[in-house]
């Protein structure tokens, strides 16, 4: 039976048999043995395989090379080279698969702009490994959050009529033959002859049909990819990343900013507790800061700061910032980043946005000018939740839609959970690679997706 790595390393060697399957990370030795570092994915760490070259097969041992594939089978025993409490001295090795010197990831420094171009390989590197292996435990992370708070997961459509506020441009989805569209007599698109009879794009937010869950089963959340055809070639925004969008019913603004600080704590204790090994490499190779990074923001309290005051803090700051900042502008990430890493030095929920600069759904203050939005701050990375508590009154956000000449033809379904039975709820939307990048202290959103989908990008 195939042993996996991680479980190998934490046996007792006691000269048992085992039998270890891997790709060789390097080779080296002298004409009495030969060590073989092999890793199989499942940890960071490798495993040392001796081989004592009077019993080899030489010719068979020139093929293992880096990269390449191979079944070990041999003796656990006590290593008595440092590094390791185990190693495996082989009795017989079977190669899988050879990988000859065009191998591209040979033993060496990679740049990351390199290895993106090789992104079917990257996993393969001790980098990658841990990343998408932290990914992994995220994911898991968020639904045991969820569920354990009686939360259910709930799936919004991918393809969808509604645009969501505008987030972002969006991908059309049709069947049309391009070079043959059917038009109406006035010349436009005839949607009636597409697949769905009408004009469908790829979602930007599950958000509007996550309210139907919330004002029904009470607590929903979406996780699921997201798709902007957002033209910004920044180390933040990709065209598919995912998100989780929590929505609850009877959570006002304050439960909603007491959930979010909850949920990204959770998170990142959660990576501490169980990827201390790949957080330790990343730490090491990447960002000697971001350990200690990840356990200041669980023991910090986040600042909660109106966007008045924020507005207020900037302009006294006595910074020159690239975009001037004034009373009813959008943040760029440099003011975010100046509230967060300069002048607070903790994650900031700057809320109470001005309502031009926010989506139609928010609820509006009592003041007239602005919204019960929230958007939570973090260090490194700018914004990294965006939410609020949402309109529950059926005439105001009737104004609102009709206000910004919004289509009613493709709201109304929205419209009527405001008709009946409306309530007070709220919630938020994570962007789980802008998590990813401050867990695992990578500077681009690019090398914490497998694939990632960029403007001029959508290889493999
Ligand atoms: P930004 O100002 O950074 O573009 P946004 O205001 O467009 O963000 P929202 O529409 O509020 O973001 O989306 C919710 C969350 O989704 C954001 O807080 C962020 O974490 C994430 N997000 C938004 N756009 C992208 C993108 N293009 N790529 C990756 N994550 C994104
Ligand atoms: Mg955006």
């Amino acid at each position: 039976m195939t042993v996996r790595i991680i479980d190998l390393l934490r046996q007792k060697p006691e000269g048992q048999e085992v039998v270890v399957k891997g790709w060789v990370r390097t080779k080296r030795g002298n004409k009495n043995v030969a060590f073989i570092a092999l890793n199989d994915g499942s940890t960071i760490n490798n495993i040392q395989v001796v081989v004592d070259m009077a019993a080899a097969d030489e010719a068979l041992l020139k093929d293992v090379t880096t990269g390449s594939c191979l079944a070990v089978t041999g003796l656990l025993v006590e290593s008595v080279g440092s590094g390791q409490p185990v190693e495996v001295q082989a009795r017989n090795i079977e190669i899988y698969g050879k990988a000859d010197a065009t191998y591209p990831l040979q033993k060496k420094g990679h740049s990351m702009e390199f290895l993106r171009e090789i992104a079917y390989l990257r996993p393969r590197t001790n980098t990658f490994g841990a990343v998408f292996r932290i990914r992994h435990a995220m994911a898991y992370a968020i639904h045991k959050f969820f569920n354990d708070k009686g939360f259910y997961y709930w799936h919004t459509p991918l393809i969808t009529a509604s645009d969501c506020e505008g987030a972002g441009a969006m991908f059309n989805v049709t069947t049309f033959d391009l070079n043959n569209v059917p038009k109406t007599e006035e010349g436009k698109v005839d949607y009636s002859q597409d697949f769905f009879a009408r004009q469908t794009s790829l979602t930007v937010s599950g958000q509007l049909e996550g309210e139907l869950g919330a004002l029904s089963l009470g607590q929903i959340y979406t996780f699921g990819p997201t798709f902007r055809a957002e033209n910004s070639n920044t180390p933040r925004h990709l065209a598919e990343f995912w998100m989780i969008e929590p929505e609850m019913a009877f959570y006002d603004l304050e439960d909603n900013m007491a959930l979010a600080e909850e949920f990204i704590k959770y998170c990142v204790q959660y990576a501490l507790d169980n990827c201390m090994d790949d957080l330790t490499f990343l730490n090491n190779m990447f960002d000697k800061e971001l350990i200690e990074r990840l356990r200041g923001v669980v023991e910090c309290e986040f600042v909660r700061l109106d966007y008045t005051e924020g507005i207020r803090i900037l302009s006294e700051s006595g910074r020159k910032f690239e975009f001037p900042c004034t009373w009813g502008c959008d943040l760029q990430s440099e003011h975010e980043r100046y509230l967060v890493e300069e002048y607070f030095k903790k994650p900031v929920i700057l809320i109470n946005y001005p309502k031009e600069i926010k989506s139609f759904y928010m609820k509006q203050n009592e003041d007239g000018k602005t919204v019960r939005a929230m958007d939570v701050l973090f260090p490194k990375i700018g914004e990294i939740i965006g939410g609020s508590e949402r309109e529950a009154d059926f005439d105001k956000l009737n104004t609102i839609i009709e206000e910004r000449g919004m289509s009613k033809e493709t709201l109304w379904w929205y419209l009527d959970t405001r008709r009946w039975g409306s309530a007070p709820h709220s919630g938020f939307g994570l962007g789980f690679e802008r998590l990813l990048l401050f867990v695992t202290g990578m500077a681009n959103i690019r090398d914490v997706i497998p694939f990632p989908r960029t403007p001029k990008n959508a290889e493999y």
